[in-house]
């Protein structure tokens, strides 16, 4: 599941590819991706072009100059692609927007489980954000400020959306790692300083991340097809078993939140 480092860079992608772009005509495949103006998204943005590309979390906003705006969740799978229009429909095309120049943005998504969602103006997407803790990128002193008295794993913390946006599975098993913190600890017995170190984690592995152009585990992948780079150098995640490459114990793993979560049992605690 893309998470923050993969959704910024198909943010940093389309807002390339759509530069000086207009939109002149879109084509819903699959309705069930849409939310909000539902029978009349294909009508949004057109003759409009996309003035900006944003990214809160794991969730982007295609930006209109009229205005209008898409907020594109990728769910499990979704992914962008801008393709020549003459290019055939790809199964699990879901929404084509078509482009001038004879190109496609077209949104594809074979699990379902991304949205595409109308927004009226600037005012409603603050406002959809405000519900999401702080970006993950840009954890600033306090960003952890109502941990202080959770009991739940923070593990747990981290994968709410609505303590920080932007960490998965992936993000919050390395930032946990990277800092020493065994996953389950309780977020309330955790110190500031820990607290500090990991805010201070999760935006250097984001940033590292972002440079790798992500990280692709099974499904994820860039604007043209690409993969992400930072797979290989993932310290614990998808190793359960294999020697720590610290101390060289073997990684533990087990669930933590309802998640497959691996961990050393000797450095981190
Ligand atoms: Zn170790």
């Amino acid at each position: 599941m893309p998470e923050l480092p993969e959704v910024e860079a198909v943010a940093r992608e389309v807002r390339r590819a759509l530069r000086r772009s207009t939109i002149v005509g879109a084509s819903v495949h699959r309705w069930d991706v849409v939310a909000g103006a539902s029978g009349q998204i294909d009508r949004i943005l057109l003759g409009s072009r996309i003035e900006r590309v944003l990214r809160h979390g794991k969730q982007l906003a295609l930006v209109g100059c009229d205005g209008n705006i898409l907020v594109v969740q990728l769910g499990m799978t979704g992914a962008f692609g801008v393709v020549p229009a003459s290019s055939p429909i790809a199964t699990h095309t879901h929404i084509t927007w078509h482009l001038d120049q004879s190109r496609d943005l077209r949104f594809v998504d074979p699990r379902r489980f991304g949205r595409v969602t109308w927004l009226g103006g600037q005012t409603a997407l603050r406002t959809r954000w405000s519900l999401l803790g702080p970006d993950a990128l840009d954890l600033r002193p306090g960003w952890s400020v109502a941990f202080s008295t959770s009991r739940r794993a923070i593990k747990a913390a981290l994968l709410d959306q609505c303590a920080v946006a932007g960490v998965g599975n992936i993000y919050a098993d390395e930032a946990l790692a990277l800092v020493g913190i065994r996953p389950q600890r309780r977020c309330c017995r955790l110190t500031q300083r820990e607290l500090d170190g990991l805010g201070q984690a999760i935006g250097s592995i984001m940033r590292s991340a972002i440079a790798c152009g992500g990280s692709t585990i099974r499904t994820y992948r860039r604007l043209g097809g690409g993969a992400g780079a930072f797979q290989d150098s993932l310290r614990v995640y998808g190793r359960s078993g294999q020697p720590c490459a610290v101390c060289s114990r073997p990684l533990r793993t087990g669930r933590v939140a309802g998640r497959a979560t691996v961990w050393c049992e000797s450095c981190q605690t």
